[in-house]
């Protein structure tokens, strides 16, 4: 016997979603599969990682993300030590960033210390994809992205970008991609934003389970909505929206190294 497999193709893509955060975490797995979802399972910390590996395992579409949250870096700065013990065995990396909110701004030394040993050591293993936090921050990151020449062999998707227009400007100079949400489509600075970005930088994510969509925490599979919103500040129709989004995914994954 001799069957031909074909390996099963994406039609959407969430570059940003906490499926461990979900209290239904293996069956948000097999909705990604139904749905055919590209998705990119974050971690807030590395311990999470080798759990969140075990469940993706067989999963076509579902990759995971070794992360240190900015938010949780006052109590777990020490953490970076098991980051970097993962790293080489990780392609993708996030939720990582800067943030400087008000609740948070006290671990901002902490927090660019975290931010820039991880950086490094993307760079020196090289072709990692890094899914970005830049609340009120969007300067600082590009600046740690430049000094540690990120770009040079690494790839940096800024999620949930709120910076102004001549830092996604720089942004974009610089290479990197913007994965947008429901969320920020009813800001209308964001939106404008938004359509102002190009659309080969641009990824659709949504940051389940913490944006909510008449009171319930979105899924993957809602992500067809940014991909609507996308098109429509675009001008394009959905269909051409979802497939850009998808060859910008395959671009990512191509010129995003090898390891
Ligand atoms: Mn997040």
């Amino acid at each position: 016997m001799n069957t031909t497999q074909q390996k099963p193709f994406p039609l959407w893509v969430d570059f940003h979603c906490h499926l461990d955060l979900y209290p239904d975490h293996k069956a948000i797995i097999t909705e990604c599969e139904l749905a055919r979802v590209a998705t990119l399972a974050v971690t807030t910390t590395p311990k999470a990682w080798q759990r969140n590996c075990e469940l993706a395992m067989n999963s076509p579409f579902v990759r995971v993300g070794l992360g240190l949250h900015p938010q949780l870096v006052s109590e777990r700065e020490g953490e970076v030590a098991l980051l970097e013990r993962y790293l080489p065995s990780a392609r993708y990396v996030g939720e990582i960033g800067l943030d400087a909110s008000p609740r948070f701004y006290r671990s901002f030394e902490a927090q660019e210390r975290v931010f820039t040993r991880i950086l490094h050591a993307c760079v020196e293993q090289g072709g990692k994809i890094l899914s970005i936090h830049s609340v009120r921050t969007a300067a600082k990151v590009l600046d740690h992205l430049e000094k540690t020449n990120l770009l040079e062999n690494c790839q940096a998707i800024l999620h949930w970008f709120t910076g102004t227009a001549a830092e996604a400007r720089r942004a974009v100079e610089l290479g990197c991609y913007f994965s947008v949400n429901e969320e920020m489509m009813r800001s209308a600075k964001h939106r404008k934003l938004i359509g102002s970005l190009p659309l080969n930088r641009l990824l659709t994510e949504t940051d389940g389970p913490f944006v909510q969509s008449k009171g319930t925490a979105v899924r993957p599979f809602d992500v067809h909505r940014a991909v609507h919103e996308i098109a429509l500040l675009h001008c394009i129709s959905n269909e051409v929206a979802a497939s850009v989004i998808l060859g910008n995914l395959k671009s990512l994954v191509t010129t995003g190294g090898s390891a």
